[in-house]
């Protein structure tokens, strides 16, 4: 090997940060410092410690969300908006139209998705390129691949958590982007101020994968892909939305829901919808039912946050699994009613926890 320069075989760069202490992992209030200040990069690394399953990551991540909820950086406050619709109802063409109409006019938005039912390239359908690649490079936009695939309660508190660090960091507009047809959209519907559905025309509900819930759940309907030969269907489509939104019991937060059509090819219709929003929040933060739907959505959140919990606790008690394994084949053949089964269980586990 004469003649030919050997590496280096000590990482000079790893001695380097070594010595300026750069290895030390980030304290919380470097991470609070750096998600009130805007920093991408660090609300991204927060983001992931709620998304770890790593206990002390999730400890960490709790103290931070603590911390940021103190942080209100809006004072008008922010706006949490759910977009659902069947796959290929074109949600991400729609939120990169949207989403560059409110960059552009001064917002900072978030976008974060739902996905607990993906398998596709382990959740980061928002990650791949393609998607949104404009608003991705905007430096006014955030979007956030979805967490891996996991129980939908598990990804709606991930998604809420990331919802407040990112309104710490500044972020106005959230979008929650469910991806999944089915029960996301009622998780999605808990954590948001205004529900979204974008649909199709020429399709039934059936066909789109709407259940009537869905609909009845939406503050606003609009009929995506109103354009070219599209538009005369569209408009019949808007019509009869809007007759058989009518037909539901009136909510009781001041808001009948809109029914319009929009086009993110030809933005047709697109601003009109966050005009819908804004006479939305307008209303409801009038008359204080957005106030009341947070509040009710926190409630919410501490009992499901307790009762996952205790659940959590239960089954990691090895002789309680255990006992259970015996009990359950005894209930099964009938030797034991399910009832006492269960409360000779939760009586372990109680006087288990007093000790
Ligand atoms: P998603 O699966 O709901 O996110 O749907 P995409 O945004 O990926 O869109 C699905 C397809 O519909 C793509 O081929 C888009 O180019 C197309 N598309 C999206 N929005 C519109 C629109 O407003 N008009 C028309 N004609 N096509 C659209």
């Amino acid at each position: 090997m004469k003649g030919i320069e050997q590496p280096s075989r000590i990482n000079e760069e790893a001695i380097r940060k070594l010595r300026s202490g750069k290895h030390k992992p980030m304290s919380v209030e470097d991470f609070v410092l750096g998600i009130r200040e805007g920093n991408r990069t660090i609300l991204s690394k927060a983001i992931t410690l709620i998304e770890s399953s790593l206990h002390t990551h999730k400890e960490k991540a709790q103290e931070i969300i603590a911390q940021c909820l103190n942080s209100i950086r809006h004072p008008a406050g922010s706006i949490r908006i759910g977009i659902t619709g069947v796959p290929g109802v074109g949600k991400s063409t729609f939120i990169e139209a949207i989403g560059k109409y409110l960059t552009a006019n001064g917002h900072k938005l978030a976008v974060l998705a739902i996905d607990p039912s993906s398998s596709r390239s382990k959740g980061s359908i928002l990650g791949d390129k393609t998607r949104m690649e404009e608003l991705a490079n905007d430096p006014n936009a955030y979007i956030r691949p979805s967490p891996a695939a996991g129980s939908l309660g598990g990804v709606a508190r991930k998604t809420m958590e990331s919802i407040i660090l990112c309104e710490a960091a500044g972020f106005d507009v959230i979008f929650v982007e469910t991806v999944g047809v089915g029960q996301s959209e009622t998780a999605v519907h808990s954590m948001v101020d205004f529900f979204l559905l974008l649909m199709l025309s020429g399709a039934g509900d059936e066909l789109q994968g709407i259940k009537r819930g869905i609909i009845e759940m939406a503050d606003a309907i609009f009929i995506n892909k109103a354009d070219g030969d599209n538009i005369g269907k569209a408009e019949m489509a808007r019509r009869e939305y809007s007759n058989a939104i009518h037909l539901f019991p009136a909510s009781t937060n001041g808001w009948t829901p809109e029914v319009g059509t929009c086009s993110s090819q030809t933005r047709e219709g697109i601003i009109r919808v966050w005009e819908v929003i804004q006479a939305f929040t307008k209303i409801t933060r009038e008359n204080g039912a957005f106030a009341r739907r947070r509040m009710e959505q926190d409630r919410q959140v501490l009992f499901d946050t307790i009762e996952e919990a205790l659940k959590s606790q239960f089954f990691a008690r090895k002789d309680i699994v255990h006992q259970l394994k015996i009990l359950e084949t005894e209930v099964v053949e009938g030797r034991i009613s399910p009832y006492l089964a269960a409360n000779m269980l939760l009586g372990k586990f109680n006087s288990g926890n007093v000790k």
